[in-house]
């Protein structure tokens, strides 16, 4: 590589960290795979954080983006009508499960979780929310203050009054090796004290993700958003599921991870693999509710024409293609071959589809996995509250024969490590 990384350093703030000893320039993407700037080929399990959701150059987004380019129309501002808007927010509204629902796009998972906060404790005339350890909901005042994970609090300053809930790590803390059942009964019994002792009046509502992303695809049992609701609707509290990388079919037997759970949201927020690249978030959300913001909002570029276009095509491609369905078989070959690894540094594999984490005992030896990976030409994701979680998220068109192709890297630097790095 040239200069490049001297000249990021020297120009980007250093709180925006890059991947790897030696970090890389994707210059090229086909398919599941991307090229470096030095022509080394990587199959891609990572996908630009679960965003590269039909992984790179698909025809039929990139067809769908070029028809609205050559219109001349690049951005109008939502204060003129958006066909392919309206009508992926139709598709999004009917998707979504919730009843009378509507639909508001932004540019990123932060706004889109900021739309859901403000509209929520809009309705319930409160600034008092519960959100869960060790999630992440993004960058912003309000998002960073509902973020459980002191690593990406980049500020103690919170527009909102927040109360904690026990995350579903079962590895350690309070909660460890906790049986189903058992960590069912904890969590109802941890929100009820919680509401007794850390907030006083309205509560606005319980923001959580399905399965969490940064936080290492750490999730709960089925059922635990239902044991949730149970408790919140008691007291008339919101539910906002934050399914900015659960949602779309990844979780492979469910089109969006709260559907695991047997609850519907008041609101959900979206981002991240419906534009497989082109910037497009939101949220939707019972009209009651969504409507409930007072005074105009609007975002200058959410949902503009492009990234609408792309979303629309993303959405009919993951459809048309039943990408959940994929996502269900190729994610089995991958968890169970990782859980059949016998290495002593493996913690724990856990995850649904195509969202897969696998915990290991050390920080150390989740580096060592990482760049071993990257040598053997495999892109992996990092995280867990400890940065002890390598994650996967690979593109949902993935095939059987990508996924043992990678497979076959991981374990191997799994048992490339395990002798050094044991416990
Ligand atoms: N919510 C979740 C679950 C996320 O994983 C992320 C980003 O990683 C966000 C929200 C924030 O999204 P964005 O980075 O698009 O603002």
């Amino acid at each position: 590589m040239d200069d490049l990384l001297i000249r990021h350093r020297r120009v980007m703030p250093a709180w925006m960290p890059v991947y790897y000893d030696e970090p890389i320039e994707l210059v090229t993407g086909k398919g599941s795979r991307v090229t470096d700037s030095n022509g080394k080929i990587y199959l891609d399990f990572f996908g630009g954080v679960l965003t590269n959701s039909l992984g790179y150059d698909l025809p039929e987004v990139r067809e769908a983006v070029e028809r609205q380019l050559r219109t001349g129309i690049v951005h109008t501002s939502t204060l003129y009508l958006i066909r392919q808007q309206v009508e992926l927010a139709e598709k999004i509204a009917r998707l979504s499960g919730i009843p009378d629902a509507r639909v508001f796009f932004t540019n990123s998972g932060t706004e889109a979780n900021e739309a859901a906060l403000q509209a929520a404790t809009n309705k319930r005339g409160s600034s008092s929310v519960l959100a869960v350890r060790n999630s992440y909901h993004g960058r912003t005042a309000g998002t960073i203050a509902v973020t459980g994970n002191r690593a990406w609090s980049a500020s103690p300053l919170s527009p909102f009054n927040v109360s904690y809930l026990h995350s579903g790590d079962r590895l350690r803390g309070l909660f460890k090796g906790m049986s189903d059942e058992r960590y069912l009964e904890a969590a109802e019994e941890d929100l009820r004290e919680v509401l007794a002792t850390t907030t006083a009046g309205p509560v606005a509502c319980l923001i959580a993700e399905p399965i969490q992303g940064v936080g290492g695809f750490v999730h709960g049992p089925d059922g635990l958003l239902a044991v949730w609701k149970r408790v919140l609707d008691e007291h008339g509290i919101l539910l906002v599921c934050d399914e900015v990388q659960t949602g779309w079919g990844r979780t492979g037997e469910h089109f969006w991870g709260y559907q695991a759970h047997g609850v519907t949201p008041d609101l959900l927020t979206f981002a991240k693999g419906v534009g497989n690249g082109f910037a497009l978030a939101g949220v939707v959300g019972r009209a009651e509710v969504l409507e409930s913001v007072q005074g105009i909002s609007f975002s200058t570029f959410g949902g503009n024409p492009i990234s609408t276009a792309a979303g629309n095509a993303v959405l009919d491609y993951i459809l048309r293609h039943d990408l959940q369905a994929n996502a269900a078989r190729t994610g089995a070959i991958l968890l169970d071959g990782l859980r059949a690894v016998d290495s002593p540094i493996v913690a724990e594999v856990r995850g649904r589809g195509l969202m897969i984490g696998v915990e290991l005992t050390s920080a150390a030896a989740t580096t060592a996995v990482f760049e071993s990976c990257k040598r053997d030409g495999l892109l992996v994701g990092k995280g867990g509250l400890y940065g002890t979680a390598l994650r996967m998220g690979p593109p949902l068109n993935l095939t059987e024969d990508e996924a043992r192709e990678g497979l076959e890297i991981l374990t191997s630097a799994l048992h490339e490590h395990g002798g050094v790095l044991g416990r």
